[in-house]
């Protein structure tokens, strides 16, 4: 993965600042529960809901398994129709890939429209440095832009964004990037909307390259679909005249058929909508119709390592809806930027360790920004069981070692040792029993002693259980 949150600290800390902000806290509250429950709803409709989750989860295993056929037939597809197909094996490749396709066209301006895997790669920073300027056209992401911002959430990258923070957004920064917000802009939702068209208008008619993602690839037919809500898309997608896709290779599904079960479970999923506004699909080029040059970039950027871990693997079958953190207790409390990447809440933390590995703090400290409720496993529309994932790589990050697992693994061996000796335990148990006044409330160190910074010790019984049942059972 790219380097785009390289420099945050790592989850705890990052979320024991985050928690302190009462402002994102009451922002991530109210969006969260008002989306979760209108998910709940939009689900409920639907007395077919687990056989389309199970039928979700076996098309995007099948697809895994045969990752290889259905990537050579997509190619041959999306070549048979016009396109041209890219591979890239990591973020720099794919940037440069993206860098020189604009280049030749001799443009020096793209419109986007919201693309996960874009910014996983940093494609932005990337054209900006080769002197291109990349314009956000999804309503989120131009706040998130024009904020020089991150983004927080899959869905709503600007969730941690009020209407008055968005108004002031708009009326200080527009000008700097076109046209500038209309005098007296207020923070009604329809002026806010409406300042935003008017901005980026005038970006979608002067663009000559558009840039998107995915949300699915149709292998048999090479048909790229791109499901949204505004509108944004749909300009990108037709008005440019190079058009430039950048999608992970586990985005594929086999036929059209597939993509039925999918259209009915993401936008319940992640708008809570029967079918979202906009859903565009295109297949190669058509003369004079749309685009006339159409280029398909793969990504792996780790998705190939993912794919080798038999328990890890799963985090491949997301459809990005982002239902999993609009139910995480611990997503709503941190928000989206504690945890260091572009794919934030649950998804996040099995996703980018696996994509990056876990070698930096900040990915080695993701598969514990959890509390393993399984709140995400209930409602993900393909059925990720994330907490078994989490444990897998807790498992993983603590075979790695680090200070805080050697004293852990130390512990764990010494206890092993003293539960093997019964005599050892007894005595100790006695001592311990025999000591409890002057038992610490907090334990020393930095590790357990932030473990008892909110828990108190235990007290020790006056007599062990093990005297107790000698006595009265025995
Ligand atoms: S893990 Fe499941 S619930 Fe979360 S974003 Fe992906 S598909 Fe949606």
């Amino acid at each position: 993965m790219s380097g785009t949150f390289v420099g945050m600290p790592a989850f705890p800390k990052a979320a024991h600042d985050a928690v302190r902000n009462t402002t994102l806290r009451a922002n991530l509250k109210h969006a969260t529960h008002t989306i979760r429950d209108k998910r709940a709803r939009a689900v409920a409709e639907l007395d077919d809901w687990a056989l389309l989750r199970e039928a979700g989860k076996q098309i995007k295993d099948h697809t895994l398994r045969h990752l290889d056929t259905y990537l050579v037939q997509l190619e041959e597809a999306v070549t048979a129709a016009g396109g041209i197909v890219h591979w890239a094996s990591d973020a720099d490749e794919a940037n440069r890939i993206v860098t020189r396709l604009v280049k030749e066209t001799g443009e020096s301006e793209v419109v986007k429209v919201k693309s996960m895997a874009t910014q996983e790669i940093g494609l932005n920073e990337a054209l900006e440095e080769a002197g291109i300027a990349a314009y956000e056209t999804d309503l989120a992401e131009l706040i998130v832009q024009l904020g020089h911002d991150r983004p927080s959430h899959i869905l709503v990258p600007a969730i941690h964004r009020n209407r008055g923070e968005i108004r002031d957004i708009f009326t200080k920064e527009m000008g700097q990037w076109g046209r500038p917000a209309p005098e007296g802009l207020t923070d009604t939702p329809a002026e806010l909307a409406e300042a935003a068209r008017l901005h980026l208008r005038e970006k979608f008619l002067r663009a000559k390259v558009g840039i998107s993602g995915a949300n699915f690839m149709v292998a048999a037919t090479g048909t790229l679909v791109v499901v949204e809500s505004e509108g944004n898309g749909r300009m990108c997608l037709t008005l440019p005249e190079t058009l430039i896709s950048v999608v992970g290779i586990e985005k594929i599904i086999p036929t059209w058929r597939d993509l039925e079960v999918f259209l009915q479970t993401l936008p319940r999923s992640s708008t809570a909508e029967r079918m979202n506004p906009y859903t565009s699909m295109w297949t190669g080029t058509t003369d004079t119709d749309g685009p006339q040059a159409f280029h398909l970039v793969l990504i792996d950027n780790g998705r190939t390592d993912t794919l080798a871990d038999e328990v890890g693997r799963q985090a491949l079958r997301c459809i990005r809806c982002s239902a999993c953190l609009n139910v995480c207790p611990v997503y709503e409390r941190a928000g989206g930027h504690a945890y260091g990447s572009v794919y934030p809440g649950p998804i996040g933390a099995i996703l980018s360790p696996q994509l990056r590995g876990t070698a930096s703090e900040i990915d080695a400290s993701l598969p514990y920004a959890s509390s393993l409720c399984g709140a995400c496993y209930e409602v993900c529309p393909v059925a990720i069981d994330i907490p078994e994932v989490l444990v897998h790589l807790r498992e993983k990050v603590a075979d790695q070692g680090g200070p805080g697992h050697r004293m852990e693994k130390a512990a764990i061996k010494a206890a092993g040792w003293v539960l093997d000796h019964p005599g050892a335990l007894a005595a100790g148990e006695r001592v311990a029993s025999r000591t409890r006044k002057l038992h610490p409330k907090k334990l020393p160190g930095p590790g357990a002693g932030q473990w008892t910074n909110s828990r108190d010790l235990p007290q020790m019984p006056a007599e062990p259980f093990r005297d107790w049942w000698k006595k009265n059972r025995t």
